[in-house]
């Protein structure tokens, strides 16, 4: 038998398997949403989630309602990371004996409030018991321009890498969740991790604008995610995390709760900002575009022409990490 090791190289696995030889479709296993060709202009973006009690959730931290909100955002983020606007959602849900058909409503209403936010149709799922944990598995549908999907593979050598927001604040809200710290001092990182919002301003602001190359949203740690472009695109990266450590607020926090914040932001993971290579003669029209629209933007370095090339500082030294992000199978 073989034990399972890496969720990245059981994917990998699948995507060895699963060529994509269907004219309809334009990219199968490996980005954020899978994408194929609609009618006319558009280009549809699917993509489906999974939550389990205990693994991605503990209702002890957040409401039946949060918890429902935070499962759609989450997914709406993997379509704004492909640069698409989203549509439809479906929802299958397997509800234990612990759980009562009321707080499987609030989370309904959760996932309501968002998706009226995004205008997102729910168009079906299956109700079913759950014989231990509460499950959930969402499948968001979104469009695209016809082409224009920002795809994990199309980074070019020197691209401007940047993040569109701060990085951290979700990995110390959940800190602060787990070790009870008061919830009103830390209330900017909880809600970050209880009620992250996608970046669908982004898409809006730049779906007609060739300046972004490649995207991936922020959801298991900069240096992972980062690294699921540099690979699929061939590339290496030379990045400096200096543009994120400029909130002394933040930092002052974290050293008041003994946290590690290179960890926290360079590996933290599920802030749900987007992580993008601009096109590096575009860098300044990126730049110009987010502030005219009131968008922060952080500047991390850029993409380098050799692959094993993957250089991460701070302040132009080094920095050590012991993770470089989640993995649900890394021991
Ligand atoms: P994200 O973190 O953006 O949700 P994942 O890391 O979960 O993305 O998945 C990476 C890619 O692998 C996606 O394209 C996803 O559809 C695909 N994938 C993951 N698990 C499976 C599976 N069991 N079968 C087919 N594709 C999968
Ligand atoms: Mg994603």
């Amino acid at each position: 038998m073989t034990v399972l090791s890496s969720e990245f190289s059981f994917i990998n696995s699948l995507l060895q398997k699963n060529k994509c030889d269907q004219p309809l479709l334009i990219r199968g296993i490996g980005d954020d949403c899978a994408i194929f060709k609609g009618p006319g202009n558009d280009d549809y973006v699917i993509s489906a989630d999974a939550l389990i009690e205990h693994v991605h959730f503990k209702l002890d931290f957040m409401s039946e309602y949060q918890l429902g909100y935070k499962s759609l955002a989450v997914n709406i983020s993997d379509i704004a990371a492909m640069g698409g606007m989203p549509l439809f959602y479906l929802v299958s849900i397997a509800i234990p004996s612990h759980v009562t058909l009321d707080q499987a409503k609030l989370m309904m209403n959760g996932m309501a409030a968002i998706a009226s936010q995004h205008n997102m149709i729910l168009i079906g799922g299956d109700t079913v018991k759950s014989g231990a944990e509460l499950m959930m598995s969402i499948t968001v549908i979104g469009r695209c321009i016809s082409g224009n999907a920002w795809q994990r593979s199309h980074a070019h050598a020197g691209d401007g890498i940047y993040v569109t927001g701060p990085l951290g604040w979700s990995a110390l809200g959940l800190h602060c969740l787990m070790h009870d710290h008061d919830p009103h001092i830390f209330s900017n990182y909880i809600n970050a991790h209880i009620s992250p919002q996608p970046r669908c301003d982004v898409v809006s602001a730049f779906a007609k604008d060739a300046c972004i190359h490649a995207a991936i949203d922020s959801s298991d740690g900069l240096i992972s995610d980062l690294n699921h472009i540099a690979d699929q695109s061939q590339l290496g990266y030379a990045i400096d995390i200096a543009s994120l450590m400029q909130d002394s607020d933040m930092l002052c926090h974290m050293q008041q709760l003994n946290c590690d914040s290179h960890a926290m932001i360079a590996s933290g993971g599920e802030d749900y900002e987007l992580i993008l290579t601009i096109a590096s003669d575009k860098c300044a029209h990126f730049e110009q575009v987010c502030n005219e629209h009131g968008m922060a933007t952080y500047y991390l370095g850029h993409m380098h022409s050799t692959c094993s090339h993957r250089n991460v500082v701070c302040n132009g030294k080094a920095i050590s990490l012991l993770h470089t992000g989640h993995d649900h199978f890394e021991s």
